[in-house]
């Protein structure tokens, strides 16, 4: 369902009945908002498979990517002479020698699966 199929049930969720003075709660007003939200990011975010900035050899999706659609949100994993894991939503970052980019996957995924920070907004 897209943003604007979601905004028109809203819309005739928020009618009431006829007949009836029945209105929803401003916590269930407060979560389709919240709800329609996270929708209309999910319709604008640019296609997750567009390419990786050059240098990222692995990229794990957070928490908040999960929970919101926003695939920007990633702890991206550098290779070189080290292996960085970078927050692009926080900014947490993790070092360590080549020969343990494993334990930088492990680092990265741990904090992946906790962070909830959004990215800034590009556009
Ligand atoms: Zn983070």
């Amino acid at each position: 369902m897209t943003a604007a199929e979601y905004l028109d049930r809203f819309d005739n969720a928020m009618t009431p009945v006829p007949g009836t003075t029945t209105v929803p709660s401003d916590k269930v007003r407060e979560a389709h908002a919240l709800a329609i939200a996270a929708l209309a990011t999910r319709d604008t975010i640019p296609n997750p498979t567009e390419p990786w900035p050059t240098g990222i050899t692995a990229r794990i999706l957070t928490r908040a990517a999960i929970l919101t659609g926003n695939h920007h949100a990633t702890v991206d994993i550098h290779d070189d002479t080290r292996s960085t894991a970078n927050c692009t939503s926080c900014g947490w970052t993790k070092s360590h020698g080549n020969a343990y980019r494993s334990e930088v996957i492990d680092w990265a995924q741990d904090h992946a699966n906790q962070c909830t920070a959004l990215p800034q907004p590009t556009a």
